[in-house]
């Protein structure tokens, strides 16, 4: 770990000077897009791209088109400065930190729409959510041009609108889905788990015993809707107030999945009070 303070750059046309002189130097460079508020999950992904290129650039916005009208995008927690701190400490090299004009300036009028995929599951409960993302995304591919993206599989239905839309937009770059980073009781890392209480807290790792139980039932050979209504059992009578979903999905067209197919995934969004958790586990070990 070194302890570098990280450079910051706020413009896309200081972001592509910094890049282009590493390119020029012949490194291969990695790209970070998050929201802030970091953690492990996060720092996760600079391991990764540490791992596999020479220069590491996080960016971190947070994008107001990836918000529906009553969600968090006043209250999402920001620290910039701990952010920045803790990115040099990890390694990371640059730090993009645009403002929302230099993202969305003024007349912006383009979005990238990835069908299909994008409107299932997290796209019918939070319309316009992968639209948001894909344009954002979209649009710091093309500002870092960088080798190589990485994404957390915590956001599992997004990494493949993501690898969806650098296919089809030609975008030359290679996306790395990386595990999901737990707490030690199971409860995957997330910037909004600090909206929970603390009885809440206890509660919220149950949503992970229930995806394990839902895969344990899968491989015993019980069927897919009776697997999938026992683990939604276990996530309402733990305390959660609601699911908007929970189930085995086919990792290519998010459709529920009749049986085990290969890739199939378990995945499941379930509200805890006032906070909405997301997760998700492989289907066969
Ligand atoms: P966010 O700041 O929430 O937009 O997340 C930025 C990136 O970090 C996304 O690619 C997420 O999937 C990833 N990420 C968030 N939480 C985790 C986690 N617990 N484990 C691994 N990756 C994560």
């Amino acid at each position: 770990m070194s302890n570098s303070a990280i450079e910051i750059v706020r413009t896309v046309a200081d972001l592509r000077t910094r890049i282009s002189a590493w390119r020029a130097a012949g490194d291969r460079i990695g790209l970070i897009p998050t929201m802030g508020s970091l953690h492990e999950g996060h720092f996760s992904l600079v391991a990764a791209s540490r791992a596999v290129t020479d220069r590491t650039c996080a960016t971190l916005f947070v994008n107001p088109k990836q918000f529906g009208p009553n969600e968090d995008f006043e209250t999402y927690p920001r620290d910039e400065k701990t952010d920045a701190a803790a990115l040099g400490a990890r390694g990371a090299d640059l730090l993009y930190i645009p403002d929302r004009d230099e993202i969305y300036p003024d007349g912006f009028a383009t979005a990238v729409t990835v069908a299909g995929i994008g409107d299932k599951l997290e796209g019918v409960f939070r319309p316009g959510f992968f639209t948001g993302v894909a344009t954002v995304v979209a649009k710091l591919l093309l500002q870092a041009a960088p080798d190589d993206a990485f994404f957390g599989e915590k956001d599992f239905q997004q990494l493949c609108v993501v690898r969806r839309l650098t296919q089809d937009l030609n975008i030359p770059v290679e996306i790395h889905g990386c595990a999901i980073v737990r707490e030690a009781d199971g409860l995957a890392l997330s910037s909004r788990n600090a909206y929970l209480s603390a009885p809440e807290r206890a509660i919220a790792p149950t949503l992970q015993q229930a995806l394990i139980s839902f895969r344990d039932k899968l491989q015993d050979g019980v069927a897919v809707g009776d697997a999938a209504e026992q683990a939604r059992e276990i996530v309402l009578a733990a305390g959660f107030a609601k699911i908007d979903y929970l189930s085995l999905y086919d990792p290519t067209t998010f459709e529920e999945a009749g049986d085990l197919t290969p890739g199939a995934r378990i995945l499941a969004a379930a509200w805890l009070g006032t906070t909405r958790l997301i997760d998700n586990i492989p289907a066969q070990i």
